[in-house]
């Protein structure tokens, strides 16, 4: 019976560690500064844009709109990728914003939602999305993340969830080996009901053929539940998924999941799609699950921000920039090994050092790195923390 007991303690503790479904006050800090002033000014500046239809100036001026927001936040132009697909009579574009994780740089985690429309400006469907993945894409800008990111704003879902599956044809599987993808999380039609009480988001599954990779689906829409209880005030409907742009993926057997209204629109696809006819609110509560969410798929540092961390355990780095050689000030004599790996702007770890029995101050010999940016990533069993180090 005890060695049940025990068992079972052990199981809940390591399943906890392994899966990270404990609340991690780090990821709520970040996903409390979800702004619902930038919600809604983004849900003003999108409906001004106009009836988003393929091939038309509004479509390509809100690719343009969407673009300046991630060069506003920081991404580098480097980071940005246009997908266009055409055909006689029309060329439209996916919008894709890559950020490389420190861990598993060639494995991404997506986060995508459409920014067309039909008829109306799309206030709800799928501004609503849009609004959500621009305050994800907001926070994370500088966080270093183990798994690699991807923000895309499809276009073409309105006429059949085109733009999407030219994505996953043409670069899912046009790229040499097949993009690895983690999970494909997808946002549409999240603005609720005006008037109405939405305080509950549906969780959407893989129910549907190809099978295979339905367990999957399950896990994580499980834990994407887990993740508005700990990160939102939202409570959680669960469903299935359908056409979205995540089927595509889904037909391509990669593991999707998504959020869609409980309380479901009757204004989508017609001209009073508008503000007025939603609810920000709820729009600004999904935005934070979905920030809570993504902290957590891409594995985000579970510890407080990097000064903080520097003052609680009084670990220095010094001189930075430096050329020759970083010192580690650990400011007592540490009980623990560590170990430091430097990891380049590409997510590869270029230099490890296991630092046994360590001395107060240490000394690790860089002069073989080149010129950069480098993320140092120093753990022990019981505590980690991560910097930038320029090598000059
Ligand atoms: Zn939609």
């Amino acid at each position: 019976m005890k060695k049940t007991i025990r068992y079972t303690l052990f199981f809940l503790l390591f399943s906890n560690l392994f899966f990270g479904q404990i609340f991690v006050q780090n990821y709520s800090n970040i996903a409390n500064q979800v702004s619902q002033s930038n919600i809604t000014a983004n849900l003003t500046e999108f409906q001004n844009l106009g009836v988003k239809r393929r091939g038309t100036q509004p479509l390509e001026n809100a690719y343009n709109w969407l673009r300046n927001k991630y060069l506003g936040f920081g991404y580098a132009t480097s980071q940005l990728q246009e997908d266009t697909f055409a055909n006689s009579s029309f060329t439209c574009k996916n919008l894709i914003v890559t950020k490389i994780g420190t861990l598993y740089p060639n494995t991404y985690v997506i986060i995508c939602g459409h920014y067309d429309s039909i008829v109306g400006t799309g206030t709800n469907d799928n501004g609503s999305g849009t609004s959500a993945i621009l305050e994800v894409a907001r926070l994370l800008q500088n966080l270093p993340t183990d798994y690699s990111i991807k923000f895309i704003h499809f276009s073409g879902e309105e006429d059949g969830l085109i733009g999407s599956q030219h994505y996953v044809t043409t670069v899912v599987n046009g790229t040499t080996p097949k993009m690895n993808i983690k999970l494909v999380f997808n946002l549409d039609q999240v603005g609720g009901v005006a008037g109405a009480v939405n305080n509950t988001i549906t969780c959407e599954r893989d129910l549907s053929s190809p099978t295979t990779n339905n367990a999957a689906s399950n896990t994580i829409t499980n834990e994407l539940i887990t993740c508005v209880g700990l990160y939102s005030p939202l409570n959680t409907y669960l469903s299935n998924a359908y056409s979205s742009d995540y089927i595509p993926f889904e037909n391509n057997n990669e593991v999707i999941t998504g959020f869609y209204e409980k309380n479901e629109s009757t204004h989508p696809h017609s001209s009073t799609d508008l503000l007025i006819n939603m609810d920000p609110v709820f729009n600004y509560n999904v935005a934070k699950a979905a920030t809570g969410a993504m902290l957590h798929f891409a594995v985000a540092q579970t510890t407080l921000g990097l000064n903080s961390i520097q003052e609680d355990y009084k670990i220095s780095f010094y001189p930075n920039p430096t050329k020759e050689y970083l010192f580690i000030n650990f400011c007592i004599t540490p009980e623990d090994n560590y170990t430091l790996q430097l990891i380049d702007i590409n997510g590869k770890i270029v230099q490890t050092e296991q630092i046994s029995n360590p001395k107060q101050v240490e000394t690790v010999n860089v002069s073989k790195l080149s010129k950069g940016i480098y993320l140092a990533n120093l753990f022990s069993e019981k505590s980690s923390t991560r910097t930038k180090i320029i090598i000059d």
